[in-house]
């Protein structure tokens, strides 16, 4: 009889309340990346490796109920914002349905899914009915011999089509997102931004991270922010920075002064943005990570398929969000390169 009193703990105690997710740095995590598979129809050499890959057996995917429930207790603890990747995130069956199920949870405002668009002709319509509000779509270079290289298959035509099939299904907002490679791409930045320009896209240089499969990143392949403003500023002429709206979005964003346009830079490499990130991430085998470049995970899929309680749950997400650093340390001496590679994880 003692013993069982001493064992019972009241139900208030046991059960994990509901304050948000608050690291040791005072940042408040709203926002969850979901990586939906770790398969990809191209293989960016930024990202993937260049031969056979190892793609994780379809059963140890988390199922569309686990990702579902994982998202409804990750809500009940300020988790708002959503954004569905991969790997390629449309090549995973059935999507829209996740989207629907997502968008029905109380608490989620937004769902954004980031995609190369290859398939994205086909699902656009099916998506935007499902409820998903924003689309970034991957494209670093309008020349196809340059997707390829980058790339290793075709595609180019079918991402254009993606694109112009999004624009005509009226989705909230449409970002490009391009990669810069120094020594590649450069010829590419005023034609992307011609390109944006003339379809009313938000587009955003995201600088090269060591994040790729081959372990082949040096930081002479960065072509910086800084480089990509002035090459814009040659040929537009001055870009006039915008207020910061949002302090935990990683773009840095400007307007040209002859257009209604505006251009970001994500520049993870010459100027972190670590501070005001408020991102977790889900990956496709439901390890959580509290950075891109952690090196340690916590394992939710054993929770989900253990039996384990939503306060298990959420007990995880706290001990995840407590254990984030102040920074990625790419620049450090100390850093230690993830073994996950970005497809891996869900960039
Ligand atoms: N397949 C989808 C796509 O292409 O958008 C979603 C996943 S992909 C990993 C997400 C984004 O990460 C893409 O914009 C891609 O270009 C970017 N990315 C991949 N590897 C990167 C790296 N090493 N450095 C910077 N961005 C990278």
């Amino acid at each position: 009889m003692a013993a069982a009193q001493t064992n019972a703990v009241p139900a208030t105690f046991d059960s994990e309340d509901n304050r948000p997710l608050v690291d040791t740095f005072g940042r408040v995590h709203r926002d969850l990346r979901i990586s939906v598979t770790d398969r990809c129809n191209i293989r960016c050499f930024y990202c993937m490796p260049a031969g056979a890959v190892q793609f994780k057996p379809r059963s140890e995917l988390l199922t569309f109920e686990e990702i579902e429930r994982f998202v409804g207790v990750a809500a009940s603890l300020g988790i708002e914002k959503l954004r569905l990747t991969g790997g390629e995130p449309l090549v995973r069956h059935e999507l829209p349905a996740l989207v629907g199920r997502l968008r029905r949870i109380a608490g989620i405002a937004d769902i954004a899914l980031t995609t190369n668009g290859i398939l994205l002709a086909d699902q656009a319509q099916a998506l935007r009915d499902a409820g998903l509000n924003r689309l970034n779509i991957s494209l670093d270079t309008l020349r196809p011999e340059t997707f390829q290289k980058i790339s290793r298959r075709d595609g180019l035509d079918q991402i254009l089509e993606g694109i112009a099939v999004a624009l005509r299904t009226g989705f909230d907002k449409i970002k490009l997102n391009a990669v810069a490679i120094k020594n590649l791409t450069e010829p590419d930045i005023v034609p992307l931004a011609q390109f944006a320009r003339r379809h009313g896209l938000e587009l955003r240089f995201i600088e090269y991270m060591p994040l790729d499969a081959d372990g082949k990143w040096s930081d002479d392949q960065v072509l910086s922010g800084r480089q990509i403003l002035r090459l814009l500023e040659a040929e537009f002429g001055p870009l006039v920075p915008l207020p910061v709206v949002d302090p935990s979005q990683p773009a840095t964003d400007y307007r040209y002064t002859d257009h209604l346009a505006t251009v970001g830079f994500i520049n993870p490499v010459t100027q972190p943005f670590c501070a005001d990130c408020n991102r977790l991430r889900l990956t496709a085998e439901g390890q959580v990570r509290n950075c891109l470049f952690s090196t340690v995970e916590w394992d939710a899929r054993a929770v989900l398929r253990g039996g384990g309680s939503d306060d298990e749950l959420r007990r995880l997400l706290r001990s995840c969000v407590a254990a984030k650093k102040a920074g990625h340390g790419i620049n450090g001496d100390e850093f230690v390169k993830p073994q996950r590679a970005m497809f891996q994880i869900g960039g």
